[in-house]
């Protein structure tokens, strides 16, 4: 099963997909993740992202294309993966559908993660807190940026993926546990 776990920042994808790994052995797939791993390793990547990441921004579809490319391997894709944080323009789930499409594979869900606004400033404030602020982009200046690129680039995918009848939606203002049985139920229904 391949999935995407679709939403604002701070809607909990990662912690819904860290949750289904352990749960259902499928495999996480979070650009921000490799991004962040790539800043911390000091790579040429790694450079030129942070400086995108930290003004809210999106890193360029060619880049980002590339990196889920190389990561659905043959173990990976055997697992089923959770797309987490991609795709988030048009650009890249063109690139997703033929990736996948090249592996004999399609998208079985995409789950979108309702969440309101206004509780995201209050999220990403305690995401920094219990990470000691090692997302330089966890701050409600950034965030406000971030919500606007959502708006403009990645929100109009919802009609795309509506269209072909994939897209199922969970309230996402629940508890961590109730927001992950209602994954649970969209995934074995
Ligand atoms: P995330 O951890 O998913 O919130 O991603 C953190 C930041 O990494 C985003 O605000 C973007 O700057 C960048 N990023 C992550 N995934 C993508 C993507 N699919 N396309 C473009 N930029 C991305």
């Amino acid at each position: 099963m391949n999935i995407i776990l679709f939403g604002p920042p701070g809607a909990g994808k990662g912690t819904q997909a860290e949750k289904l790994v352990a749960e259902r052995g499928m495999v996480q797939l979070s650009t921000g993740n490799m991004l962040r791993a790539a800043i911390a390793a000091g790579t040429p990547l790694g450079k030129e992202a942070k400086q995108i990441i930290d003004a809210g921004e999106l890193v360029p579809d060619s880049v980002m294309i590339q990196m889920i490319d190389e990561a659905m391997d043959s173990d990976t894709v055997a697992k089923g993966v959770i797309l987490d944080g991609f795709p988030r323009t048009l650009a890249q789930a063109e690139a997703l559908d033929e990736m996948l499409a090249g592996r004999g594979l399609a998208l079985d869900t995409v789950i979108e993660i309702k969440v309101d606004e206004t509780v995201l400033f209050g999220r990403i404030e305690s995401r920094a807190e219990q990470t000691g602020g090692s997302r330089s982009d966890d701050n409600a200046e950034v965030l406000k940026q971030r919500l606007k690129v959502y708006h403009d680039n990645t929100a109009p995918l919802l009609p795309y993926y509506r269209e072909k009848q994939i897209l199922k939606q969970v309230d996402g203002m629940q508890q961590i546990e109730a927001v992950s049985r209602q994954i649970n139920e969209v995934l074995d229904s």
